[in-house]
């Protein structure tokens, strides 16, 4: 398996083609993955916004408030407006606020962007990351698209790549019903195969003025594997996300 960065990406602006930008520069094969920074597809979206979009209500007033005071660092309620209208549901209020997005992620902030964004304070999230993916995947020669977002993660230090939408591929393997090296079966194992491209591409991509938002994988095999939708997962299924409830900071 091989990554490589599409060379030469321009700055993305609102209304850029991204499928065009791609094709222009690459010569892929159908079964290349094509992992596309979020950023990007925010940009080519137009999804930039300024905090005066957000005026505060009482809520993100009062989320604001508690923020500053409690990391001792002035929060702008506009700030946390703009959180609290791309999220349904606020997991974690402090020390930082942690959300589900519209379309099911969950992430720090909303995945609000405030670095690689000219012209404007704020990069929002794509609205639908999956069919944003499908639109590129629609425009290209390769089959696989998965739309990618640098995330932190609970229980470690650092960030990683993380997808956020797919197109063209299931997001997991599903490894149950098949056996280890002693035969015994395995029970639960369903693999992140979009969140392990995504994490790989991110090393490609970078995080600060590389300008490359765009990495082809090529050479992934599913093998023979059965294919999970499971990705994001329901407050039903999350236990973790359960047990944080009534949990606070200290
Ligand atoms: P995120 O992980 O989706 O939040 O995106 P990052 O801000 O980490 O950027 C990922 C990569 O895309 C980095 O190499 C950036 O320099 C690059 N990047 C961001 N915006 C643009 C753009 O408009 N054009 C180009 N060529 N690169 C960009
Ligand atoms: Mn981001
Ligand atoms: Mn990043
Ligand atoms: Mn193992």
């Amino acid at each position: 398996m091989e990554l490589f960065p599409v060379p030469d990406v321009p700055e993305i602006r609102e209304g850029d083609d991204l499928a065009a930008v791609i094709s222009e520069r690459v010569d892929l094969r159908p079964d290349d993955v094509v992992c596309v920074a979020s950023t990007v597809v925010s940009k080519a979206e137009g999804r930039f916004a300024d905090l005066d979009d957000f005026p505060a209500g009482p809520r993100a007033r009062e989320l604001a408030a508690r923020l500053s005071d409690v990391t001792g660092d002035e929060k702008d309620p506009r700030f946390a407006q703009a959180v609290l209208e791309e999220s349904v549901d606020l997991v974690m209020d402090e020390p930082f606020l942690l959300t589900e997005t519209r379309f099911g992620h969950v992430g720090v902030n909303a995945g609000i962007d405030r670095s690689n964004v000219p012209d404007h304070d704020l990069l929002l999230l794509p609205k639908r990351p999956s069919e944003s993916a499908e639109r590129i995947r629609a425009g290209i020669d390769a089959d696989r698209v998965v739309v990618t977002d640098t995330c932190g993660r609970p229980f470690r230090h650092g960030q990683r790549g993380v997808a956020i939408g797919w197109a063209g591929m299931a997001p997991s393997r599903d490894w149950r019903g098949e056996s280890d090296r002693d035969g015994r079966e395995l029970g639960v194992t369903v693999e992140s195969v979009v969140d392990e491209l995504a994490a790989a591409a991110n090393l490609v991509q970078g995080e600060g003025a590389d300008g490359t938002p765009v990495v082809v994988v090529r050479g992934f095999e599913w093998g023979d594997h059965g294919e999970s939708d499971a990705h994001f997962r329901d407050v039903d299924g999350d236990f973790v996300r359960q047990a944080l409830r009534g949990w606070t900071y200290e």
